[in-house]
């Protein structure tokens, strides 16, 4: 068999490069575009797949065209990807959610979180294939390249540079354009580029580190989809835990599942509603870490610091054996969740209201404390019909209002 010439000129890949980028740079050496390249060198013609799942056979040509190993190749586009970011590239396989995004918890306690099962469902993988790119990067270097990971909704920001990825138009290093086209790079939050690093590490490494210990890349993307699940959980089902998902949403100063009524897997959400559930996401580890929600989780305790051991932890438990009530930390981190629960869910509100006016029966008693859970931004309705014996007299109008989560 004829041996197939090496290009005389190709440009190496950049570390996470897609192959659709890199195809596009070689073509410019030759002052072709990527279809040209596809169809009169590699005789190809349009794979529509190309950043997904490129036919073997165009692997292997190029492979030989440029000298670089097939592996290497394909993992410049998904495929390469399975089974470490996703189990499979077959939608069709039957609870292919519920094992990869119901198997862990973190926020919420496993039990009470609602499983679902959906037809034709891939884990990351939008319907359509996202335009995004850092801003920085494809100003400051001569290749132009467009990374694998900014075309999916996993990552926010720029591993390297920390701003913004931003949604563009036209083909880089041709014309191009910022769909927000007056601003400069927006620096990302520290929680946001805390949490994409680890990503990054993830698909570069294979491995991340957190804070108890070093996992595998394939646990930290199920770990990350699985908060994103959890963020998108309904209150109702949240159980305990639905004043940590509402802590959470209020630090982000959006509305708890960034505004969505119905449930749909994050995968096939609004662009938008995406980042700011990624965003959510990154705020929920950040808090989890600094200890400021609680966590309820069975794989939470991953985000937690390293355990103490020997004379330290002997030390803390005779403390807290001499001090019960030391764990301030704690009881106000609890009141401040079933407040910031309380908002949204009347139940949380109505037993919050009976505790606080507990031993009080005088009318004006109970309407300070009304207003002053006003001021908390615990809406009235919920505590109307409160009587001095603790209980509420009816139940209809608050139990209405709690049906719509
Ligand atoms: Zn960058």
């Amino acid at each position: 068999m004829k041996p197939v010439p090496r290009w005389p000129l190709h440009p190496a890949p950049v570390e996470g490069e897609a192959l659709s980028s890199w195809l596009r740079r070689v073509a410019a050496c030759y002052q072709m575009d990527a279809r040209d390249l596809l169809e009169n060198d590699l005789g190809h013609g349009q794979v529509d797949d190309l950043d997904i799942a490129p036919p073997l056979s165009l692997l292997t040509v190029l492979s030989q065209r440029s000298g670089i190993e097939l592996d290497r190749l394909r993992c410049m586009s998904i495929v390469g990807w399975v089974p470490w970011l996703l189990d499979s590239l077959d939608d069709r396989i039957p609870a292919a959610l519920d094992t990869y995004a119901f198997q862990l918890s973190v926020l919420l306690p496993r039990r009470t979180r609602k499983t679902r099962a959906i037809n034709r469902w891939r884990a990351w993988l939008p319907s359509q294939l996202i335009r995004r790119a850092c801003p920085l990067c494809l100003d400051g270097s001569a290749e132009q390249a467009i990374l694998l990971a900014w075309k999916l909704p996993l990552m926010l920001s720029c591993p390297q540079h920390g701003c913004w990825l931003e949604a563009y138009w036209g083909v880089p290093a041709h014309y191009l354009g910022w769909e927000n086209a007056d601003s400069a790079p927006r620096e990302a939050s520290e929680a946001m580029t805390a949490m994409d690093q680890r990503s990054w590490q993830a698909l570069t490494m294979g491995y991340v580190e957190l804070p108890r210990r070093r996992v595998h890349a394939g646990l930290w993307f199920r770990l990350l989809r699985s908060v994103l699940d959890e963020l998108n959980t309904p209150l109702s089902y949240c159980g305990k835990g639905a004043g940590s998902i509402c802590y959470v949403w209020e630090h982000c100063g959006q509305p708890p599942r960034a505004g969505q009524n119905q449930w749909r897997p994050y995968e096939i959400l609004d662009p938008a509603v995406q980042l700011q559930m990624l965003e959510a996401a990154a705020t929920a580890f950040d808090l989890l870490e600094s200890q400021a929600v609680i966590p309820r989780g069975e794989q939470a305790a991953l985000f937690l610091p390293a355990l103490q051991t020997g004379a330290t932890s002997r030390l803390l438990a005779k403390e807290r054996q001499q001090e019960p009530m030391r764990d301030w930390k704690g009881m106000v981190r609890a009141v401040n969740e079933a407040f910031t629960e309380a908002r949204y869910n009347p139940e949380t509100a109505r037993s919050l209201f009976a505790l606080a006016a507990y031993g009080k029966r005088d009318p004006e008693s109970l309407e300070r404390l009304r207003a002053e859970f006003a001021q908390e931004g615990i809406p009235p309705a919920f505590l109307s019909h409160y009587e001095p014996d603790g209980s509420f007299a009816c139940r209809k109008i608050s139990d209405s209002l709690s049906s719509k989560f």
